[in-house]
């Protein structure tokens, strides 16, 4: 049996409907910031529970568009977390701004007991990952956003759908960035990023600064950057942002059965699930002992396991200058040695959720 990893096949079996909502984009020449745009920001802002959102160019734009929005650039420090996707630290190198990064806890994301300790007198912003679709530890992190005057942007790019305490991911923050690569819970064919906010002025400020800065065809206010959604994009994303329930709904379940399958494994650790989450499994993710050894067998059976990531942020090459060394964060280093990521989409069937325990545990019982 194959379990493959992506999804895309599977979700756009039904490629014709989809075509049809682009021919008519074509067709009306709505290519730049068109009508299906607007529609999707006001579906995407609905279903966040939030006013405002802005689509832009990708979820790493989304991010650093934020930033800069919020008035974060040369020079200032950002913390963020060690263990994330290199785009959270690409977006705030990008503002000539510092990244500071801080260590994981158990469910891989940032330990909030040691954020503290990584704010110095240039620190201006926390950028905080809800990684893995679980949620960082948002009240904390806000309180002590209040207590140091710091703004906080969140990396929700992993977790649409996602909330803590009734919550949802990308209310917390003074705005939230969201991806639409076509590997994330809610896709579409190519590059795109949303940000959310609460705030009408924010909101305003982020669509000027997504389209060079124009309030209309020949006055520019502020310089901005070229970061739209496709409209394209957006029609493709129209067709999908209904699927967001089951798509949040169908990965939990799948987590919840590999969970209770490998709760007992002797050689694999099922991060701890923090209770008031809703972990919304971008990626399952578990800590395994001889971790290359189990990646190489679920290969050898079909089964697509991933590593997210073998090597953190601050042993990164392009890391270097920033002066960190093995050591400092023995958290996300010893998680770069033993996560290993299991095929948990929403298009696998029952029996390849139970092929891919089936394998995994013998892994465990038999070698
Ligand atoms: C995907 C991702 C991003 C960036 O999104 P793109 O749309 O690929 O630019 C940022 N942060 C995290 C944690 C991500 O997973």
């Amino acid at each position: 049996m194959k379990v493959p990893f992506s999804y895309l096949e599977r979700q756009f079996a039904d490629v014709d409907a989809y075509l049809e909502e682009i021919r008519s984009v074509v067709t009306q020449g709505d290519f730049t910031l068109g009508r299906a745009v607007s529609e999707f920001e006001s579906r995407f802002a609905d279903i966040s529970g939030i006013e405002h959102a802005v689509s832009v160019g990708s979820g790493t734009d989304a991010i650093a568009l934020s930033l800069h929005a919020l008035g974060i650039g040369p020079g200032d420090e950002v913390i963020t977390a060690a263990n994330t996707f290199i785009a959270t630290v690409g977006a705030i190198v990008q503002l000539h701004a510092r990244p500071v990064f801080v260590d994981s806890e158990d469910g891989f994301v940032i330990d909030c007991n040691k954020i503290e300790a990584a704010i110095t007198p240039r620190t201006r912003a926390i950028v905080p990952v809800h990684y893995t679709g679980n949620l960082a530890d948002m009240p904390r992190v806000m309180e002590l956003a209040r207590l140091h005057d710091l703004v906080v942007v969140e990396d929700a790019c992993q977790a649409i759908g996602g909330t803590l305490g009734d919550k949802p991911a990308g209310t917390w923050g003074a705005a939230a960035a969201f991806s639409l690569h076509p590997l994330k819970n809610l896709n579409v064919w190519g590059d795109a990023g949303v940000i959310v906010t609460r705030s009408v002025q924010l909101a305003a400020r982020l669509r000027l600064l997504r389209n060079h800065g124009l309030v209309n065809r020949d006055e520019v206010v502020m310089y901005g950057w070229n970061s739209r959604l496709d409209t394209i994009q957006a029609a493709v994303g129209n067709r999908l942002i209904g699927e967001t329930a089951f798509i949040t709904s169908r990965r939990i379940d799948v987590a919840a059965r590999y969970d209770a399958a490998f709760a007992d494994v002797t050689g694999i650790s099922v991060p701890r699930r923090r209770p008031g989450v809703k972990h919304v499994y971008h990626l399952y993710v578990l800590r395994v002992e001889r971790r290359d050894e189990l990646v190489a067998y679920l290969h050898e059976a079909g089964i697509e396991a991933k590593i997210h990531y073998p090597v953190p942020m601050h042993l990164q090459p392009a890391a270097r200058e920033l002066g960190y060394r093995e050591g400092d964060f023995p958290v996300a280093e010893a998680d770069a040695r033993s996560v290993i990521t299991l095929p948990a989409h929403q298009h696998l069937s029952d029996e390849e959720v139970d092929y891919t325990i089936e394998k995994t545990r013998a892994f465990f019982n038999e070698f």
